[in-house]
């Protein structure tokens, strides 16, 4: 048997992040820079007005006060996008708003709030100092400036910096595509009646879930039966589309009804191990087509693939992005319910994190089936391998689910 630590390290190993593409903003959302950017033009690219107002000297209304106005005559109005230079000449003013090309010569803006709103001439109630209320060229970034390292996943504000900074594209590795392919005689489709004998098909939904909410690309191909054949066919099929597949169910000890293990033996470099854990100790893993694409082939029960794909899956998905695999160090909790665990496997059990309370309590229901049970859970409570049991009060490493 492997462990759980040399089973993932032997996946992550045989995995080659994808090729850097250049990438237009629209397909650049989720994904991971492969190179600094740096900005080429100032940020903001003009000086600006950060209010809406009047563009002044701030030396004509050094004396302004609310009992005693200074009043200038309003020479001309600027708008955001007004491209044509303006030049404001000492003892007037321009009206200006937000985001709109300071005049030449204007030193300060004097927000709207502070005058008396007037459009031939404006009375002010306030002295404003040089450069109050005016965004200068560069004063957010200057040409050369560091604006996202590599390595960078681009996320919301990311993107808004790339396009503020006028990038139409960028070099970065793209969300892998993931397929996720179920196999099983029994499975039907939800939303249709069941037969005696069948259940709805979850995992695929789950899984195709869990890629996306790991930052990739996800679908599903269709449900294969336990069909040697039908199962290569949907394999060559997904492959062209993907830069990972997983499939669900087929690899335990069941023979000749386990159509994942019995149709992937030998393809690529696939191989089935039994791993030292608990739940998902069936796992195969291996690089199959002409590109290598890495199969992920997970346990059937519901909990097992859940458990598995957040174990060895998502940690496969960063080293695609050249992400660090390593996931964030778990927390400790404080057991509050007794736990047993089988001997020489690592279990990872469904448990109730409070965070305040700084506790952890073990959901009732801890089959591998118990998807129910799983709900209820907002984190996996890891037991090591030599431990077999736990107390009331023992201290324990918990992962949060995301
Ligand atoms: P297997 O790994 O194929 O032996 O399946 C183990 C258990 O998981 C069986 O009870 C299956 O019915 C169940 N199972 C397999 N695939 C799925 C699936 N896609 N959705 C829900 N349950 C499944
Ligand atoms: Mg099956």
């Amino acid at each position: 048997m492997d462990s759980v630590d040399t089973y993932l390290a032997a996946a992550l190993t045989a995995i080659r992040p994808l090729s850097p593409r250049q990438l237009s903003l629209a397909d650049a959302d989720g994904a991971v820079l492969a190179g600094d950017v740096t900005a080429q033009w100032p940020l903001p690219p003009f000086d600006n007005s950060a209010m809406d107002g009047y563009a002044v000297l701030a030396g004509d209304v050094e004396t302004a006060t609310a009992g005693a106005p200074v009043i200038l005559p309003v020479s001309g109005e600027v708008a955001a996008g007004d491209t044509g230079r303006r030049d404001l000449a000492a003892g007037s003013c321009i009206k200006i708003m937000t985001g709109a090309l300071l005049p030449a010569g204007a030193d300060a803006v004097v927000p709207v709030e502070l005058t008396d709103g007037g459009t031939q001439r404006v009375a002010i109630s306030r002295a404003v100092a040089a450069g109050d209320s005016i965004r200068r060229a560069g004063g957010d970034a200057r040409p050369g400036d560091l604006l996202l390292p590599a390595g960078t996943r681009l996320g919301p504000v990311q993107l808004g910096l790339l396009a503020a900074s006028g990038h139409g594209s960028v070099g970065a590795r793209p969300r892998p595509r993931v397929t996720v392919i179920s196999a099983g005689n029994e499975l039907a489709q939800p939303g249709q009646p069941l037969a005696p004998g069948q259940i709805w098909e979850s995992n695929s939904w789950m899984l195709a879930a869990a890629a996306r909410q790991a930052g990739c690309d996800a679908s599903r191909h269709p449900v294969v039966k336990d069909n040697r054949d039908g199962l290569l066919a949907a394999v060559r099929n997904a492959i062209a589309g993907a830069d990972l597949l997983i499939t669900s169910g087929g690899v335990s000890m069941g023979g000749e009804h386990d159509v994942v293990k019995a149709a992937l033996s030998g393809l690529g470099t696939v191989s089935f191990r039994k791993v030292a854990m608990q739940p998902g100790m069936p796992q195969g893993f291996g690089l199959v087509g002409a590109a290598g694409t890495p199969i992920f082939t997970l346990p059937g029960n519901p909990v097992s693939a859940f458990v598995s794909f957040w174990i060895f899956v998502a940690p496969a998905l960063r080293v695609l992005q050249d992400l660090s695999p390593k996931r964030p160090t778990p927390l400790h909790a404080v057991l509050t319910a007794p736990l047993r665990s089988p001997p020489d496997k690592r279990s990872f059990l469904r448990g109730v994190l409070d965070h305040d309370a700084g506790t952890v309590a073990p959901v009732s229901g801890q089959s591998s089936h118990q998807l129910a049970a799983l709900a209820r859970a907002n984190a996996l409570i890891i037991v090591p391998e030599r431990v077999t049991g736990l107390a009331p009060g023992d201290a324990v490493d918990v992962l949060e689910l995301p």
